[in-house]
């Protein structure tokens, strides 16, 4: 308990916080972990359904990516982007290996953000236009062109970057198109971004950037044909289709890649998180043919200190080889399937405040509503209360807006969904008088 509040007393006096105004409450203390599970250092216990920032897909400490660090941390710390790296190689090899064909290099970054920055470059110099299309549900990260590419409220302080432009994406259960059907959904919110790259000049547009599954947005599955659709006006028009698998890639949906379930292939790739569940920070780009060939007599124009750290690196290649043999994407594809589509879909069952349930693999959202036929959102006091009450009984969650995205590791067992679903089931049961 005192390391408790040591823990707490050194973050008031010294840490300052991302997305928040530092006078807020007491953070939580994690001061260890394993599998789905975290713990103070009172040993006071949670299941861990946020994955952190849904990226700690093979769960909390696992013994052989801790092995490769340890291993590559006796060996070598630190090397030169510039060098060759046994690790390195290892690490790209695997990530283009899981790719589509026609995809074998990958730059590496530090995380997501820089892994969109420099995807945008690459669209920006092999088409040499400029502007990028995104949506306005959507989360890229908080960097320069990241940020500005980035839909939510998070743009708004930081628009320094020039040539972004945003659209509407299918969200069926609040259309921005008067949609009925998925498929009108998708029909109409395609016209919509043809008309878009139309009317902003199809010349001046570099790159599409999607998340493929829209994460923090409120894991929002994209609709028949409407990622296939994208890719038809992207090639129409000459513009290059980044896919941002940042969140929804590594396992997240029971697939190596969100967009294996979607039938279409983007022309560069974006990862970070899942990739080595964040043991070490690392993303990057990986980047089919046709544009890696432009730079193998120019220059590219990008770099970091740490592009390829052996840390980094050890941890893709331990993080990747795991997941391989201990199914754990596998996994992650059957929890969704055979516990959580029902499950969840159970509580909504049970509770009017559910008024949607949408996910796949170990990635879905509860949206929660004050009112099933209005669709209004419950309000923040509401999510605060339902926070506050999941923790009480052991549960950390991940909330946004008014929803819960259910979001365990991929290595999560039967038993901790079960243990899960109680506890969403006894809080979402609880009297919230404030919810009308
Ligand atoms: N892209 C997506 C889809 C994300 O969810 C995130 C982070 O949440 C990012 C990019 C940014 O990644 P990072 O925070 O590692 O820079």
């Amino acid at each position: 308990p005192e390391l408790d509040e040591l823990a707490r007393e050194l973050d008031r006096a010294h840490v300052f916080h991302s997305w928040s105004a530092q006078a807020g409450p007491d953070p939580l203390v994690i001061a260890g972990g394993t599998g789905s599970r975290v713990w103070d250092h009172a040993g006071r216990r949670y299941l861990d359904f946020s994955s952190q920032l849904v990226n700690v897909n093979i769960g909390h400490q696992h013994p052989a990516v801790v092995a490769a660090i340890r291993e590559q941390a006796e060996l070598l710390t630190m090397v030169s982007p510039a060098t060759a790296n046994l690790a390195r190689g290892e690490a790209a090899k695997r990530i283009a290996a899981r790719a589509p064909a026609g995809f074998e290099r990958v730059f590496f970054t530090n995380g997501g953000a820089d892994a969109n920055e420099n995807a945008i470059r690459l669209a920006r110099l092999h088409t040499g236009r400029d502007k990028v299309l995104s949506t306005y549900r959507s989360y890229h990260g908080n960097t320069g062109a990241a940020i500005v590419s980035t839909g939510d409220w998070r743009r708004f302080p930081n628009e320094f970057a020039r040539g972004h432009v945003h659209f509407f994406g299918p969200y069926l259960y609040r259309s921005e198109f008067w949609a009925e059907t998925p498929e009108q959904e998708s029909e109409r919110a395609l016209r919509h971004v043809e008309r878009v790259v139309q009317s902003e000049g199809a010349t001046t547009i570099a790159a599409i950037l999607l998340e493929t599954i829209p994460g923090t947005a409120g894991v929002l599955i994209p609709p028949p044909g409407y990622l296939v659709g994208v890719r038809a006006i992207a090639d129409r028009y000459g513009i290059m289709l980044i896919l941002d698998e940042v969140m929804a890639g590594f396992g997240r949906t029971g697939r190596w890649f969100a967009f294996d379930g979607y039938d279409v292939v983007p022309d560069l790739i974006t990862f970070a998180k899942g990739v080595n569940s964040g043991y070490v920070p690392a993303g990057g780009v990986v980047i089919s043919e046709p544009i890696a060939r432009d730079f193998d007599e120019t220059v590219f124009p990008g770099g970091l200190t740490y592009s390829g750290h052996p840390l980094a690196m050890a941890s893709i290649v331990g993080a990747l080889d795991a997941m391989e043999s201990e199914g754990i994407v596998e996994n992650a594809a059957r929890v969704g399937r055979e516990l959580l589509a029902d499950g969840l879909a159970h509580l909504a069952e049970r509770h009017p405040l559910v008024g949607e349930v949408r996910g796949e693999g170990v990635f879905w959202a509860l949206e929660l509503v004050a009112d099933r036929e209005t669709r209004e959102p419950v309000s923040a006091a509401v999510m605060a209360r339902l926070k506050a009450e999941l923790l009480r009984r052991g549960l950390l969650p991940f909330l946004a807006d008014n929803r819960i995205h259910v979001v365990p590791p991929c290595v999560v067992t039967d038993d901790e969904v079960a243990e899960a679903l109680a506890i969403y089931d006894e809080v979402l049961g609880l009297d919230l008088p404030s919810a009308g």
